[in-house]
């Protein structure tokens, strides 16, 4: 870097034309290459291919440059671990005023009676909000009996016994095959170990949830957590008939609503479909349909504030000031109408995506949807999920494969692919884009046969797409695309000549 691009951008523009945004976008790079020119480049290098790329991610967005601009700073230098006013550091002021914000910004958003705003990721927060219901429920009576508060305090016999008391609780979450996620009790992940995981599943005639089939399970089984809220289920759920089975079957009622949050948020799910009203402990993710920066939250009934508030020390170490500031950005962006009206084109979009899917001739799982995401069958075309993944991606089109119910080709190869609109919808798409995305959907897959291994069998990997299939699709990705500029106040060109 020669000259400063921050000075050469202010001698080039006029006073009345300077975007605060840019400039603040150049000033931060600048201090980046200073110390690692290559990083300066890779951050160009990925807007640019977030600009050329066309995401259908469900689990992605494109949150804000002001919620981007919070994260930035020095706040990150700060140990704050405890909760506002109630720190084991020094110096905290300053924070507890940023926790504070965001806390009460989340909780108006949602309408929750108490907000947890430090867990970095979805993982944790379902960390925190598992061990916040143990500690709740199983932990505090046992103290109580003891009359004791501390758990330092007891001997290591007390100690012994409850542990074993803890141990072997059980969860009744939804099945990874058909749409759980991998922190709802799957083998691989600390869940199951954690706790006698117990799983449903959707109907395999209908794909969808059989309330009375998880009602007559949940009795059966009596869990503590019944778990409800998914990754890849593109349906609205009923949460008031979660709440009846959960009351009936004696379990606590845990909503994970990372997915769709952004949805609840904008008032698109109200009523039997709010989890906030119906749930004792939610968490989401604030980085998906939500559009914040990268992390979580938990939400809950007052009975479960203070367990909720012990994530640290429970399961987290110093919770992220700067992305606690972000968190309150994103949300105080949320409380607003245009972004309720961002929520309900979401959900349209799907709808219209689906539908016109569908009148193309491609299955869709469960025939539609009711919020951000759809999943295609694929193996119409002969193809597994991991090979139309691949065909997509040579496209222009991001996206990822995901099993469907009792998924045949397991969880690697898959049947499906999962589509969502949240990133879209952030760019401005609407109806007649829908359509023809729909259009270079097609195209891509009735374009694309499963491809052969070096050896010249068959591999569920490989993809081989019809040329002239491809270049009419990346063209008309292209032309998408540059009618809908992400982040419109960046000049690319500028940047990729000042850093790259
Ligand atoms: C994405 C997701 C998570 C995990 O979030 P991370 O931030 O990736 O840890 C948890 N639960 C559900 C339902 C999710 O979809």
């Amino acid at each position: 870097m020669k000259n400063s691009p921050l000075k050469t951008y202010l001698a080039e523009v006029s006073a009345e034309k300077i975007n605060t945004a840019f400039v603040s976008y150049i000033a931060n790079l600048e201090q980046v290459a200073q110390v690692g020119p290559e990083i300066a480049a890779s951050i160009v290098k990925e807007l640019e291919a977030q600009r050329t790329h066309l995401k259908l991610i469900a689990s992605e967005n494109y949150c804000s440059l002001n919620t981007q601009a919070a994260m930035g700073n020095l706040l990150t230098d700060k140990y704050a671990e405890g909760f506002p006013s109630h720190r084991y550091y020094g110096g905290c002021e300053n924070i507890d005023d940023i926790e504070s914000v965001a806390a009460e910004e989340a909780k108006a958003l949602f309408g929750a009676e108490h907000a947890y705003v430090q867990p970095h990721s979805g993982a944790d927060a379902n960390l925190v909000a598992y061990w916040a219901i143990l500690s709740a429920k199983i932990e505090a009576p046992v103290l109580e009996k003891l009359n004791e508060t501390n758990l330092a305090n007891l001997t290591d016999e007390q100690w012994a016994d409850l542990r074993v008391s803890l141990g072997n609780q059980k969860l009744l979450g939804l099945d990874y095959y058909s749409g759980g996620h991998l922190t709802h009790g799957y083998r691989q992940n600390v869940s199951a170990r954690m706790f006698d995981a117990h799983s449903y599943t959707v109907s395999k005639e209908t794909g969808l949830l059989d309330y009375d089939a998880i009602e007559k399970q949940a009795m059966e089984i009596k869990p503590l957590i019944l778990l409800t809220g998914y990754s890849a289920y593109p349906r609205a759920i009923n949460f008031r008939r979660f709440r009846e089975i959960a009351d009936k079957c004696g379990a606590v009622l845990m909503v994970d609503m990372a997915h769709f949050a952004g949805l609840v948020a904008g008032k698109v799910f109200t009523g039997d479909e709010d989890p906030v009203k119906w749930a004792d402990v939610v968490t989401t993710t604030t980085h998906k349909t939500l559009r914040g920066p990268r992390g979580a939250i938990v939400l809950c009934k007052a009975a479960f504030t203070d367990y909720v508030n012990k994530g640290c020390p429970l399961v987290l170490g110093g919770p992220l000031p700067h992305v606690m500031a972000a968190k309150a950005i994103a949300f105080k962006e949320a409380r607003t109408p245009a972004y309720q009206d961002y929520a309900k084109s979401v959900r349209d979009n799907a709808r219209i995506l689906a539908a016109e899917l569908q009148n193309l001739g491609m299955t869709i799982q469960t025939g539609g949807t009711d919020n951000h995401l759809m999943l295609i069958n694929v193996t119409q075309f002969g193809l597994t999920g991991r090979q139309a993944e691949t065909a997509m991606s040579e496209c222009g089109m991001t996206l990822n494969r995901n099993s469907l119910p009792f998924d045949p080709n397991g969880a690697w190869w898959t049947s499906g692919l999962r589509i969502g609109t949240p990133a879209i919808t952030t760019l401005g798409m609407g109806p007649a884009e829908m359509k023809e995305i729909a259009r270079i959907i097609k195209l891509v897959l009735f374009a694309s046969k499963p491809g052969k291994t070096d050896k010249g069998v068959a591999s569920k990997g490989r993809v081989v797409v019809d040329e002239d299939a491809k270049t009419e699709a990346i063209a008309a990705v292209n032309a998408l695309l540059g009618k809908f500029v992400l982040y419109p106040e960046l000049d690319l060109e500028f940047l990729k000549k000042s850093f790259c």
